[in-house]
């Protein structure tokens, strides 16, 4: 993003023109007016950190004011591209008001005289893009409405994957894992809906009732171990999203939660990946300590996709070191791939946390993690995710 500097008295744009940036005022003043039969309206006086231009740069119809550097004048512009794909990547009611904001505004700043052929093209343009942008909200909003109304009515499902003891060959625990209700079969996959109940916030009551049917389901795994003479007792993961740790009541909700249960919390690991915790580092490290008074464990999700900065680790009290699957899938690739595994594992004993490796397919991967002295592992070779019934079965089960 380069600057541009004007010198006073220079028109930046006129009205009528069919130029598309906006600007950002480093240094100096803009004055923005509007010519009405020749007559000159002034309607407003910017300085730096204020921005102009923005209302054609969102709907690329024609300026409908004429901007003039008052004193010599620094702007970064903002190429429409970069606006528009602000706006695209932004949320759809977000968009959806901005669109009506800036239509709202060019009905204030009427008439625009440009050439009628050349306007109504534009409007049509515009018409269209903002008729889309509606049909685009009202689709959000019945997923969203649908996927609230699936919350209330207990019909997402949750399914476990095995988390493996990497020494005996034995099933040490299990990751919950939502599955979307059977009626919408396009939102069976947990990529396809909790990033629409983050944006929306549904993901903090429904992170409160997976916790709360987890800790039902662990006792129902540990009497079935019991009965096949495990001696350890099983563990069950739950993950946590990063909108559950934003407010502090939400917090403490989830926390009152594991203190009710009958459950011994030991056995019990809260996963949070390395972005979450690092959103808000100070919240996050008040959570983890206030879910670890619980007795509850706390696991680093994904580890080395998200800052991976090393710097944090041992600011947060945590117990297991996830490593995202995408290390584990370059592990039969090369050498570097092994060496880089290594390091994570000598890395989080150090700092006595212990690891299960994520994503293996392969026997090859979990003959190698079993030799390096990585505890657990957890992958689509053992097992995928299943529904409870299923997964008890793999109790008797041994993996090597
Ligand atoms: P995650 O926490 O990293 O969960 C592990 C994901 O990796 C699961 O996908 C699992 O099915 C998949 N996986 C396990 N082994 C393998 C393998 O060998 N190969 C491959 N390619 N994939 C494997 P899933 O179940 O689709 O979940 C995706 C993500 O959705 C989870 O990633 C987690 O971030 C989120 N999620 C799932 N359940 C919940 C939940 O209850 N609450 C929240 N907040 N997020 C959840
Ligand atoms: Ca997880
Ligand atoms: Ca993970």
């Amino acid at each position: 993003m380069g600057f541009i500097t004007y010198a006073a008295g220079t028109r930046i744009f006129e009205q009528g023109d069919m130029s598309s940036e906006a600007y950002l005022i480093q240094q100096g003043y803009v004055e923005i007016a509007v010519y009405i039969d020749n007559q000159k309206t002034v309607i407003a006086v910017l300085g730096p950190g204020e921005i102009f231009g923005e209302i054609a740069a969102v709907d690329g119809d024609a300026r409908s004011a004429t901007a003039v550097a008052i004193h010599e004048t620094v702007v970064t512009p903002i190429s429409r591209n970069q606006i528009s794909n602000a706006i695209n990547n932004g949320d759809p009611l977000t968009q959806l008001l901005l669109q009506s904001a800036i239509t709202w505004l060019r009905d204030v700043y009427k008439p625009i005289e440009v050439p009628q052929a050349e306007r109504s093209k534009q409007k049509l343009n515009s018409t269209n893009q903002f008729q889309q942008t509606q049909d685009r909200v009202i689709d959000h909003i019945n997923v969203v409405s649908k996927l609230k109304s699936a919350i209330n009515k207990q019909q997402f499902q949750i399914y476990y994957q095995p988390i493996i003891n990497l020494s005996s060959g034995m099933v040490a625990g299990f990751e919950a894992l939502l599955r979307g209700p059977t009626n919408l079969p396009e939102f069976f996959s947990p990529t396809k809906f909790i990033p629409i109940l983050e944006s929306s916030r549904l993901v903090v009551p429904l992170g409160r009732w997976v916790l709360e049917k987890t800790l039902q389901s662990i006792q129902h795994f540990q009497k079935e171990a019991a009965k096949r003479g495990f001696k350890q007792p099983i563990f069950i993961s739950v993950n946590v999203s990063p909108y559950q740790l934003e407010k502090k009541e939400d917090v403490e909700a989830l926390a009152r939660i594991i203190e009710a249960s009958s459950v011994n919390s030991n056995h019990l690991k809260l996963e949070i990946t390395e972005s979450a915790l690092l959103a808000n580092p100070e919240q996050s490290t008040w959570a983890l300590g206030l879910f670890r008074n619980t007795g509850a464990k706390i696991a680093i999700d994904d580890f080395g996709t998200g800052y991976s900065s090393l710097n944090y680790l041992h600011r947060f009290p945590l117990d297991t070191l996830k490593i995202d699957r995408s290390f584990i899938n370059n592990l039969t690739m090369d050498e570097n791939g092994e060496r880089i595994v290594s390091a994570i594992i000598h890395l989080a004993h150090d700092l006595q946390m212990d690891i299960v490796a994520e994503g293996i397919e392969q026997e090859s991967q979990l003959r190698w993690l079993s030799k390096k002295s990585c505890e657990y592992g957890q992958g689509f070779y053992m097992a995928k995710p299943a529904p409870m019934d299923q997964s008890i079965k793999l109790l008797q089960k041994a993996y090597f």
